[in-house]
Formats: C-alpha cells, sequence, structure tokens
C-alpha cells in the first residue's frame, strides 16, 4: 500500500515573502493584530490563518506540520521540540490517573521509562507485552486501557508489529493505536495502515543531519487540535514547541527523505544479507530469516526498502565495545546513539539507549549485551564498506578468516 507519501511531499508548494522557493521563517513569538477582538478569537481558537503566540503555532512549524501530514496521510500533524516531547504530550492528552496503557516491551528506552516511571505520579500503569502476540495484546486490555502503543519497527530489536492487525483490535475495544514510526519514515505508512495516531522522533531519518531535536504527532485535526487546546492540551502547555528556525531546516531536508530513506535500506539490506552469509546473527527484517519479515513486507511501501537499522549480536559486551572502537578509528562510522544519519551510527543498546530497561527485563525480551544496532550511512561505496567491518571483525576475532586486502 502506497499513498505516494513522496509525491504529495514534493507537490505542497510555498512561495517565500518575496518569491523565495522556500517559506519564510516567521522569526517572531508573538504577532500583532489591528482589532482586539480579533486577538480574542485567536486566543480562543475561532480564526484560520491568525497567529498569536509562538507556542501555540507559527507559520514554520505549519509549514512542517503539512509535509508531516503528507508523509503520513493524515489530516494534519503538530511539530514538537523533541520525539519524546510528542509522546509524552500524546499519552497524557489520552490518559487520566488510574488508566492504563498496552504497550509493546520493546520500545525506545525513554518511552519505556516514561510509562514506567514518570506515569506513576498519576497512577497511569502500563503492561509491556510482547506486540507480535495479538492473543496477549487482547488479553492485557481492560476497560481501564485507554491506548495500545507500539512502534511500527521497534527500538532496538526490529520487532515489527502487525499494524492493520493492532488496529483492528484497537478499534475492537474503541481505543486508539498510536504508532511510533521513527524508524521506519516512508516505507511504512502506519495511519495508512489503521494507526490512529503517528509519532516520528524527527531528530532521526526524517531530519537525517544529527544536528537537532524535534517530533512529531500526525493524526485527526480533531486531536491535534486537542493537543494545542490552550486550556488543556497537553502539548500547548507543556511547552515542547518546535523553534521555527528548526522548523524549516527540517523541511528543507525533508524533500530529500524519499533518496536517503532508499539509500538507507539499500546499503542496509546489503551489509545485512553479507554478515548473515559470513555467520553472524543479524537481525534486519529485510531478511527472510526475521521473524518480521513477512509482516514487513505486507505492509510496507517496497520502494523505500525495510530500512536502516540492523543489529549485530557479537557475543559480549567487551567484543562488542572493541569493535564499535575500532570501527571509529577505521571512520568507518560513530560510537554513537541516534540513527538516520549520512554516517554509519553504532552502539550498544543495553548500555544506552534501553539502560532505562533493568537487565533482568532486556534479557527477557533478549536484548543480550553483545548486540550492537547500526544506522546504516549513505555510504557510496558499500561494498568497499563492508570489506573494511569485515577487517575489523577479522582483526578482533569475530570472524575467522583470512584478512580481505581491498
Ligand atoms: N522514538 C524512538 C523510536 C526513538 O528511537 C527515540 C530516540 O531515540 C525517540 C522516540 C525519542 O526521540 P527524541 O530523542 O527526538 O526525543
Amino acid at each position: 500500500m502506497d499513498h505516494k507519501s513522496a509525491d504529495k511531499i514534493q507537490d505542497l508548494q510555498y512561495f517565500g515573502e518575496f518569491g523565495g522557493v522556500n517559506p519564510s521563517i516567521s522569526d517572531s513569538s508573538t504577532y500583532t493584530f489591528i482589532s482586539a477582538k480579533t486577538m480574542f478569537d485567536t486566543f480562543e481558537g475561532n480564526t484560520e490563518g491568525c497567529y498569536l503566540y509562538s507556542r501555540h503555532s507559527s507559520p514554520s512549524n505549519l509549514y512542517l506540520g503539512e509535509a508531516l501530514a503528507a508523509l503520513e496521510g493524515t489530516e494534519s500533524a503538530n511539530v514538537y521540540a523533541s520525539g519524546i516531547g510528542a509522546i509524552s504530550s500524546v499519552i497524557l492528552q489520552l490518559c487520566n490517573s488510574d488508566e492504563h496503557i498496552v504497550s509493546s516491551r520493546t520500545i525506545y528506552g525513554g518511552t519505556y521509562a516514561f510509562m514506567k516511571n514518570f506515569l506513576k505520579k498519576f497512577r497511569i500503569s502500563t503492561s509491556f507485552i510482547d506486540i507480535t502476540n495479538l492473543e496477549l495484546v487482547e488479553k492485557n486490555i481492560t476497560d481501564k486501557t485507554k491506548m495500545i502503543y507500539c512502534e511500527a519497527v521497534s527500538n532496538p530489536l526490529l520487532e515489527v508489529a502487525d499494524i492493520k492487525a493492532l488496529s483492528k483490535l484497537a478499534k475492537k475495544y474503541n481505543i486508539p493505536l498510536v504508532v511510533d514510526n521513527t524508524f521506519s519514515p516512508l516505507s511504512i505508512s502506519a495511519a495508512q495502515l489503521g494507526a490512529d495516531i503517528v509519532i516520528h522522533s524527527l531528530t532521526k531519518f526524517i531530519n537525517g543531519t544529527s544536528d537537532c531535536v524535534a517530533g512529531a504527532v500526525c493524526a485527526s485535526t480533531e486531536f491535534c487540535l486537542q493537543l494545542k487546546d490552550v486550556n488543556d492540551g497537553a502539548g500547548m502547555l507543556f511547552g515542547s514547541t518546535l523553534d521555527s528556525l528548526r522548523a524549516a531546516s527540517i523541511l528543507k531536508n525533508m524533500r530529500t527523505l524519499h533518496i536517503r530513506m532508499k539509500k538507507h535500506s539499500e546499503n542496509t539490506l546489503f551489509l545485512a544479507e553479507k554478515f548473515e552469509n559470513d555467520g553472524l546473527r543479524v537481525v534486519y527484517p529485510g531478511l527472510p530469516s526475521h521473524p518480521g519479515h513477512k509482516a514487513f513486507r505486507n505492509q510496507m511501501n517496497i520502494e523505500y526498502g525495510y530500512g536502516g537499522l540492523m543489529t549485530i549480536d557479537v557475543g559480549s559486551l567487551d567484543l562488542a565495545n572493541a569493535f564499535m572502537e575500532l570501527m571509529q578509528r577505521e571512520n568507518l562510522g560513530y560510537l554513537a546513539v541516534s540513527l538516520g544519519f549520512y554516517k554509519t551510527l553504532f552502539s550498544a543498546p543495553g548500555t544506552s539507549t534501553s539502560s532505562e530497561i533493568s537487565v533482568e527485563e532486556q534479557i527477557e525480551m533478549g536484548l543480550s549485551e553483545g548486540l550492537i544496532r547500526f544506522s546504516i550511512g549513505l555510504d557510496n561505496d558499500i561494498q568497499k564498506t563492508y570489506t573494511a567491518m569485515k577487517n575489523c571483525m577479522l582483526m578482533l576475532g569475530i570472524l575467522t578468516e583470512q584478512i580481505i586486502t581491498t
């Protein structure tokens, strides 16, 4: 299924104030009114096209929101100062005290910490379950449950959620399905598959230049307006507003998202196939050996591939650390968290992005300490990268064969 998101993003036509090919940036926190009555109406949310104060909305943020709504095919989208700003706003907009969430257990560590620790303040509880087990998902839904939450492709284990099936379940119980689609923009059109609310950390692939932190919520206009409500909108009242300058730069980067996603996917598939063939424990949804391969294939927009993330389990944390340090010395990428950069980024999630999850829970979900998460870059010559990575593995004894010369 493809609602031609990339074309829809490209089709958005804006002119800058002086006929520029990029929209002008609204470099103001506040806006003037000729009439005091219009100011009051704008505050109440009754005047289209009028801006009051940039925490509420700004032209630059609205332009970026339009492009994100086009990406997911939703009515509207709001932008935030971070992915977790978007996630926390959505959750607290939907849940009141003493209510409940059913969530995938393999999610970004920050989201996990928010649900498990922070929401305790409001006695909001979460059942963390294996999201690929639909029976278990259903069993955990109670009359207090306010949402099913998952990542389309999970961080860091790359589990694939069956969004259509989860959406059916959510509809049966009249609760929204909230999907974090940070790992698979364009490849998976989560809203088209039935997700009610789609969240992105724009910090990753969508921006793609690792120079800022930002987030988005793509949903119905009604829900996006609820988040912005001056009286009880979590987005409005938590204040995680994106700065207009950043919104403008992210919008420009979004113009090349389709090209970048194809290259990230092509390079990652190449390396995943090679390293699996070499006998390594590789996890990549594009490999037929991946338990979620079929689920991904059934819901993907084929031209964008299976995404830019893969994991390799090298057996121990010491070996993982030595390998990552060596790869960085060889300029094969950076030992850094985050993803979606032009250069390959790698980290051991157990001791970094998922360290909020207890060791026991990590073991239960299959997150082993020797697991390295790779966000594969836009390398022009991926065969050369493969050879160089393999040489690092041979040097450390992760693989045993002769050193390859290029
Ligand atoms: N969702 C996923 C899947 C992530 O990987 C991350 C960050 O790593 C986030 C959300 C949070 O995004 P941000 O760091 O932009 O707040």
